[in-house]
């Protein structure tokens, strides 16, 4: 399928943890991007010629938002990173997509595992509305584990504790690799994400895992998944490398 870029206008910025930043764009042409939760735009920079691109999962809740909405990591000196961080309101940028496969699929699955670290949880935020309507309509359990810094770096925390109030069968946790506050609450742990999954009873014949975010805990993750005996079909991955 040919795909032809199409122009954003940054429409708002704001700082959502220290060194990340959530941009809400709008189409130039004023129509709503299609997409299925879960998954990213290419943003193109320089030249039409020769671009340099970057993938950004698409962070927009379909129903909520109706902007294209990112949210971006600070890489210190990184090409994309300063352009991104050199944006105001109004700013143009060239996009192309949507693209990605790490998306919610119809199958017989009694818990689905969503793990991430870092901006790596934008594609759950944005499968949100689409997993209100699946524990309304199915028996599903839905687990969503981020794993970040501090709690200072809980991007969007406050809306993924909010919906588990909501949702009786969705379980929010947040997992700190350097240190529990002192005021911890029942939701955050202590340590790596993918290390806690030794405590999640997890059945390969009948859960399905995603994993986003950073390539070191996809790798180690899918380690420990395949020593339990998950089948690569029931383990989804997008593993946020650099470059195009
Ligand atoms: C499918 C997909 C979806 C993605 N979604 C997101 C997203 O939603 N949010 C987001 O912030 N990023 C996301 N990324 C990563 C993003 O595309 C860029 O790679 C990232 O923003 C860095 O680009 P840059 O041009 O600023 O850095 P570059 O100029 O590419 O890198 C500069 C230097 O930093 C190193 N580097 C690059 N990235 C990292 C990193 N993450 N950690 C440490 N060192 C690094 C590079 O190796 C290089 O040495 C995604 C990647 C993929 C493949």
């Amino acid at each position: 399928m040919v795909r032809e870029p199409f122009n954003l206008v940054l429409d708002e910025v704001r700082d959502i943890a220290p060194g990340v930043k959530h941009f809400a764009f709008e189409r130039e042409d004023g129509d709503e991007l299609k997409f299925i939760p879960g998954q990213f735009v290419q943003i193109l920079f320089g030249t039409s010629e020769s671009p340099v691109r970057r993938s950004y999962s698409i962070a927009s809740r379909p129903g909520i938002e109706r902007t294209v909405d990112v949210a971006v990591s600070a890489v210190v000196d990184g090409f994309a990173t300063d352009r991104f961080w050199a944006m105001k309101p109004g700013d143009t940028v060239k996009a192309l997509g949507p693209f990605g496969r790490l998306v919610l699929r119809d199958e017989p699955a009694t818990r689905y595992l969503l793990v991430a670290t870092g901006t790596g949880v934008t594609p759950y935020r944005a499968m949100l509305p689409d997993i209100a309507r699946r524990l309304d309509e199915s028996s599903q359990d839905i687990s969503l584990m981020l794993g970040v810094r501090t709690r200072a770096d809980l991007l969007y925390g406050d809306e993924f504790i909010a919906f588990a109030e909501e949702q009786p069968r969705f379980r929010f946790t947040a997992h700190y690799s350097r240190g529990l506050p002192d005021d911890a609450q029942p939701w955050e742990k202590q340590g790596y994400v993918q290390h806690a999954f030794d405590g999640e009873g997890l059945n390969p014949e009948t859960d399905v895992v995603y994993l986003c975010g950073n390539p070191n805990m996809i790798d180690e993750a899918m380690l420990w998944l395949t020593g339990r005996g998950f089948t690569a079909q029931r383990v989804r991955r997008e593993k946020y490398i650099s470059g195009s």
